[in-house]
């Protein structure tokens, strides 16, 4: 804060990562992480791909690496599975800090190409999966309705957000969002 009482923005990158991190929702509480490996050491993800490990990422946070973590794929692969969540003693949402890597990870253009790719189709056909005449076949031989690919909903919900972004959570404005309250 200087002299005027008005906050400046951070000099340094590691803090500044910080910051962004914690301006997510569940991007805070890194810093009480005393290191014990509860988390890793319960880790399905950490089970399958050695490298993997919880612990690790709070580490880089804290050491100021979060240029490097958001480049890498670490983020991505956490199952969401809240295990570690749960059983961390430091009381730290471990999983909601992966998820505000991701989110952070994708407004700095990080974003995985095949993600983007299911984003994409999301917003186009409204599910991840182009159903076409092939697949109505298929469905109408098995009893099923022919599925008609609409996403009007889906592009009037974007055009509405993209009009008037969400406000963060609990402010009086996300109450009142045109688009309805979230959850
Ligand atoms: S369980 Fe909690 S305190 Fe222990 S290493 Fe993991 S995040 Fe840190
Ligand atoms: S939430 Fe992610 S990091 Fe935590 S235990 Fe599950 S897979 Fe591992």
């Amino acid at each position: 804060m200087n002299e005027n009482g008005i906050s400046e923005p951070p000099s340094d990158p590691a803090e500044a990562f910080s910051r962004a991190l914690a301006r997510l929702p569940g991007g805070a509480g890194a810093e009480k992480c005393f290191s014990c490996a509860t988390c890793s050491a319960g880790c399905p993800v950490r089970k399958v791909f050695p490298d993997y490990d919880p612990r690790r990422i709070l580490r880089m946070i804290l050491l100021g690496r979060g240029e490097e973590l958001l480049a890498s794929p670490l983020p991505w692969l956490c199952s969401t599975c809240y295990a570690c969540q749960e059983r961390c003693p430091q009381g730290i949402p471990v999983t909601d800090l992966l998820v505000a890597l991701r989110n952070l990870a994708s407004r700095t253009g990080h974003k995985p190409a095949a993600l983007q790719m299911q984003e994409d189709l999301l917003v186009k056909f409204g599910r991840l999966y182009e159903i076409d005449e092939f697949d109505n076949k298929k469905r109408e031989k098995a009893g099923l309705p022919k599925v008609v690919m609409k996403a009007e909903a889906v592009a009037r919900l974007h055009a509405l957000v993209a009009a008037e972004p969400f406000p963060p959570r609990g402010t009086p404005e996300a109450e009142t969002h045109p688009s309805g309250s979230r959850p």
